[in-house]
């Protein structure tokens, strides 16, 4: 019997998974996906994302990188409590360790990109577009990438905090530099973007800060903003709108069914703390395609493809949601603040064990 693929999902883990099956001898036509249907929410256009090399590698294979600031040192302290360390590149012998690129500029790198590879007028698809279908067909093998893990059946951790995305201009930029300030209410991040003395903040904080900050006159903003991070970047100016997004991590339980998988934000959906969930996702895209592709080459059974994929992507999905977890609450808890301090400086001791962390957080942990 011939086995169809269904994806469900128009973020960007579905599109690098389309990209990566093509890599992989499936022809457009075998795999019904509606990619194209409504505009990006405002919210999730202005999405920074920081990708760690790792991706970046993944991404090269598919699709020709929109502009990106290319971090070359992050920079993680403690607010009001001291403590710093920070993770170089040339350390690592590498050039950078990742990039920062907009959500928006990625999603339509891909959809360039898929569109390319579908024909100029599609055929019409051999398989229904019908929405979510709960159970599968026999011979339809069901991947989920539409970035839920849907309730009831995820497990979901509520950290009560909210993330304040927002871009500022500074005054005095610290070109290649990521900044990562933990406040007791919550991380806040200072990314590069590629435009120079730009800059995109994530301001982690309790829902009511959040939604106060994104009400504050510009002026009182950026005020605000200059009390919390410091003045490493100058004085720093709003430019443009504000978005506020709840922040839960939620996991999938396991898919019973044999012909079912989720990958990226609908297996994992993660705190941004240290900007993993993407990245994971690509990995969960790009081993999804080269289990699936063996298996079409060796003319053996899907759901066996999706077995060993779920087998090779344990160790790392359970290690990368362990330490965003970790990370998202520890940092929080004044009565900690002596051994973050410590913990921190000795990080920035520890040279070898300051690499391994960076290395994880750069490639994943492979399972392979
Ligand atoms: C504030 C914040 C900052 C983050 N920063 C980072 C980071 O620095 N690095 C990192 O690796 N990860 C980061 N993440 C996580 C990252 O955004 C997600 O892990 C990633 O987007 C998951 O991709 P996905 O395709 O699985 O799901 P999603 O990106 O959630 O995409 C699926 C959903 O997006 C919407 N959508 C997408 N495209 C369309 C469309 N064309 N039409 C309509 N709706 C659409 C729909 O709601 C859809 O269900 C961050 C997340 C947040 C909330």
């Amino acid at each position: 019997m011939t086995q169809r693929l269904r994806i469900e999902g128009r973020g960007p883990v579905a599109a690098a998974l389309r990209l990566f099956l093509a890599r992989q001898g499936f022809a457009s036509a075998s795999i019904a996906h509606d990619a194209f249907a409504a505009p990006l929410p405002a919210a999730v256009a202005a999405r920074p994302l920081a990708l760690s090399l790792g991706s970046t590698h993944l991404l090269s294979r598919i699709v020709a990188l929109p502009d990106a600031a290319p971090i070359r040192t992050v920079d993680v302290s403690l607010a009001r409590r001291g403590g710093r360390t920070r993770f170089h590149a040339a350390d690592l012998d590498s050039p950078t360790l990742g990039c920062v690129i907009r959500y928006a500029d990625l999603h339509k790198a891909l959809s360039d990109a898929l569109q390319r590879i579908d024909t100029a007028t599609p055929p019409p698809s051999p398989f229904p577009l019908h929405p979510s279908p709960l159970v599968g067909k026999a011979d339809e093998i069901l991947i989920r990438a539409d970035g839920d893990p849907r309730s009831p059946s995820a497990r979901t951790l509520d950290f009560h905090q909210s993330a304040l995305l927002a871009e500022v201009l500074v005054s005095r930029d610290a070109p290649g530099v990521a900044f990562e300030h933990f406040t007791l209410q919550g991380p806040l991040a200072l990314l590069p973007l590629p435009q120079p003395d730009r800059r995109a903040v994530v301001w982690c904080a309790t829902p009511q800060q959040s939604e106060r900050r994104a009400a504050l006159s510009p002026h009182e903003f950026d005020a605000e903003l200059l009390d919390a991070f410091g003045d490493a970047l100058g004085t720093m100016r709003l430019a443009g709108e504000r978005h506020a997004v709840p922040l839960q991590r939620r996991l999938a339980l396991r898919d019973e069914d044999p012909r079912r998988v989720s990958i990226g934000n609908a297996a994992q959906a993660l705190h941004p703390v240290a900007g993993q969930g993407l990245n994971l996702g690509l990995r969960d895209a790009f081993e999804l395609a080269q289990e699936l592709g063996a298996a079409h080459a060796q003319g053996t059974p899907l759901e066996d493809a999706l077995a060993r994929f779920r087998r090779r992507r344990r160790a790392d999905r359970a290690a990368t949601v362990g330490i965003t977890d970790t990370l998202a609450r520890l940092f929080g808890w004044p009565a900690l603040a002596p051994i973050q301090s410590v913990a921190f400086d000795a990080l920035d001791w520890v040279a070898p064990l300051r690499d391994r962390f960076a290395k994880a957080l750069m490639f994943g942990l492979r399972s392979t």
